[in-house]
């Protein structure tokens, strides 16, 4: 069985509510204050491991009170920190996310995650069969010389390119499965696109994209499901009807169970099918992290 290495981002989300908006310069009454952890690193090494696979985060927090308690969450989730550094002199990854008249605003603070170095991703011994993980929450640089060592050592390599940013060839080269958002298509492709878009548009942007032909490229589509382009042919797995509450998490879910079930050995049509399930669970609950489901949920599910 190989194993998950998962290189991202570590956030403490603090979400405060209130009745309504502070204009600028303006302070309101809050309702109520909770702390999520968060980050797409995270999230995703959580639901891998969650669903059983050997999972390894690599990443930095900083040496405060955020970064102790979301250590302590990850590892209850199962998720090996042994290649996560505490750093001083900076803080850990924290989202500041205002929630009011059904709308939010949120500030990113990378802090710790924008260190995350090509000496930390040195680290790890990849072998054959371990799949490589990564997001655009912490260097790309760092995320280039990570794919260089897991293609070297024979694994798996998937980037999930969000939040949508520009990339060059280069780092694209050494991805062999590419999981994005309609936003995150549309970004890298050079088209607008929008969740409504015919799956035309979106096979005909995936195939403008800067990889060879034989990669595997997974729009994300809600619940809509997945449109998976394998070696350029097109396949669409419908998404699961469910009630959906919060889709919070839910790309970070998809990537997290497909990476567990490469790492299983299974096949990239079955962990599509599994990771549509999983990901179609997740969105019935609140939250990110805390709402990736087991492997015995997804089994139900899929049953
Ligand atoms: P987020 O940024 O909120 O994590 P995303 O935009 O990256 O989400 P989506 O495309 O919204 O990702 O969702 C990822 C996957 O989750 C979908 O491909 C699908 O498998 C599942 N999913 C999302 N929303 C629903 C839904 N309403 N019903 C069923 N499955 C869903």
């Amino acid at each position: 069985m190989g194993r998950v290495f998962v290189a991202g981002s570590i956030n403490m989300d603090v979400v405060a509510t209130a009745d309504r908006h502070p204009k600028v310069g303006e302070t309101v009454a809050g309702n109520a204050v909770h702390y999520f952890p968060g980050g797409k690193g995270a999230n995703q090494a959580v639901a891998a491991a969650k669903l059983g696979a050997t999972t390894a985060l690599i990443g930095r927090l900083g040496r405060d009170a955020f970064g102790q308690q979301l250590r302590t969450f990850l590892v209850a989730q199962g998720v090996d920190l042994a290649l996560v550094k505490d750093i001083a002199g900076i803080h850990s990854g924290t989202a500041i996310i205002t929630i009011a008249d059904a709308d939010n605003t949120i500030v990113v603070v990378p802090g710790a995650n924008a260190l995350v170095s090509a000496e930390d991703v040195a680290a790890p011994v990849l072998a054959k069969g371990d799949v490589a993980v990564s997001q655009f929450e912490i260097p790309q640089a760092t995320i280039g010389a990570f794919f260089k060592r897991a293609r070297a050592a024979g694994a798996t390599t998937i980037l999930n390119p969000a939040p949508a940013m520009a990339c060059g060839p280069e780092l694209l080269e050494l991805v062999d499965i590419m999981i994005l958002n309609e936003t995150e298509l549309g970004f890298i492709a050079g088209t607008a696109l929008a969740d409504t878009d015919a799956p035309e548009r979106f096979i005909e942007a995936a195939r403008r994209l800067p990889t060879d032909a034989d990669k595997t490229i997974c729009v994300t589509l809600g619940k809509r499901g997945v449109l998976a382009l394998m070696g350029g042919e097109p396949s669409l797995i419908a998404g699961r009807a469910v009630k959906a509450v919060d889709t919070t998490g839910a790309g970070d879910c998809f990537v997290g169970a497909l990476a567990a079930q490469l790492a299983n050995g299974k096949a990239i049509r079955d962990a599509l099918e599994y990771a549509n399930a999983a990901a179609s669970i997740c969105v019935q609950r609140m939250g990110a992290a805390p709402s990736m489901p087991t492997a015995a949920e997804v089994a139900d599910a899929l049953h």
